[in-house]
């Protein structure tokens, strides 16, 4: 990426906030010790990461105790799927959505042939889900209900809350794959009764190869990676820089977050009108549902997302054709599908994903361009 670019790829990755860096060199360069070691250096490494867990606890409202640092949201999730099976013996049933991010989808179908039993609750055309469906689902065999709170390709909410309540008073435990949703919106796990949520750094300006699982006081948790770490519960030695990054990510994020949420929701819709009011076929997939500030999913009709991204990239605007582990892969969108979307009509879909320094200017800029790509190509297709 050079500087000049626009970058609204936001969901797949973000900039490190620059309040991070300094903080963070200072763990490479000063504070290097191991946080297990019992001396000077390791207690001044160890110090940086209580503070680091605790300001991850604030975000959340939760507990530092209730913080394990894992290396990502995908091994948060796969933390907390595991661990949600050991904890509830002689149940093998999941339930699940059919939009949720690869990082659960493909662990369970792992898991099926294992002879785990996975229901993969549908989505309206809208991408929302129906409590009634999820009540439906669960059965006494249910050991888990894992359901994302903010999808990364549309930004659809999930009403994570209401589903929380739902699934604990059936005795089965609920996990939130918060990655999208966390420094966007208000989390409070003293409202939601969420037995687990995943977390990831770099999703929310602090650097990759950090993510945090909350675990709810009280749930015994089973180890992936086994060591004393993490009470028992993450072994291997702590990313130290990168949690510290986390931490001060997490700060950041805390402060005026309904503000900052406020300012990104009014440039996406300042996005989606000029889109609509520019493109006449443009659609916005998920519109009809509760969202997620930073994200929109838009619809040009049935013309090729790769070719209008590509267009924008070579006018220095990132965006995504979907997300960013599935854009490689020329795969239609399997969220897109499950919302009632053909092939067709998902590949002509590009995901616009702002951060909280996305700016009008940028949102101007990528109006302009955007409405010239497509009038070239509809006049080319004519
Ligand atoms: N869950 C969601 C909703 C995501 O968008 C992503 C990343 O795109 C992940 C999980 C995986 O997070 P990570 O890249 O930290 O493994």
């Amino acid at each position: 990426m050079t500087q000049q670019a626009v970058y609204l790829d936001n969901n797949a990755t973000t900039a490190v906030a620059p309040e991070c860096v300094a903080p963070l060199l200072e763990c490479l360069c000063e504070f290097w010790g191991n946080p297990s070691s019992k001396h000077a250096v390791g207690e001044a490494a160890k110090s940086r990461v209580i503070e680091a867990r605790a300001s991850v606890a604030k975000l959340l409202n939760a507990t530092p105790a209730e913080i394990v640092f894992t290396a990502s949201g995908t091994e948060s999730s796969h933390l907390a799927i595991h661990g949600a099976l050991a904890a509830r013996p002689g149940r093998s049933h999941i339930v699940t959505s059919a939009v949720e991010h690869p990082a659960t989808l493909a662990l369970l179908a792992q898991l099926e042939t294992q002879g785990v039993q996975v229901t993969r609750l549908p989505v309206d055309a809208d991408g929302g889900l129906d409590p009634a469906a999820l009540d439906n689902a669960i059965t006494p065999d249910t050991a888990l209900v894992s359901l994302m709170w903010a999808n990364n390709e549309t930004g659809v909410l999930f009403p994570v809350a209401e589903a929380a309540r739902m699934v604990r008073s059936k005795g089965a435990l609920f996990h939130t794959d918060a990655v999208q949703a966390a420094g966007k919106l208000d989390i409070d796990l003293a409202e939601v009764p969420a037995d687990l949520l995943s977390v990831s750094g770099h999703k929310l300006h602090a650097p990759k190869g950090v993510g945090a699982l909350f675990v709810r006081k009280g749930l015994k948790l089973a180890p992936m990676l086994f060591g004393h770490q993490e009470r028992n519960r993450r072994g291997g030695t702590e990313n130290v820089p990168g949690i510290v990054g986390m931490g001060v990510a997490c700060e950041l994020a805390a402060q005026a977050l309904d503000a900052k949420a406020a300012t990104m929701a009014a440039l996406r819709d300042r996005l989606e009108a000029g889109v609509l009011a520019r493109i006449s076929f443009a659609s916005i997939n998920g519109a009809g549902s509760p969202r997620v500030a930073n994200t929109s999913s838009v619809r040009f009709g049935e013309l090729e997302a790769e070719v209008i991204l590509d267009r924008l990239d070579k006018a220095g605007i990132c965006v995504s054709s979907g997300a960013a582990c599935t854009a490689g892969g020329r795969a239609p969108s399997h969220v897109l599908q499950a919302m009632g979307l053909t092939e067709a009509q998902a590949r002509a879909t590009i995901r616009f994903s702002l951060s909280r320094y996305t700016t009008a200017a940028e949102i101007d800029q990528v109006l302009d361009t955007l409405s010239a790509v497509i009038r070239r190509m509809t006049a080319a297709a004519a």
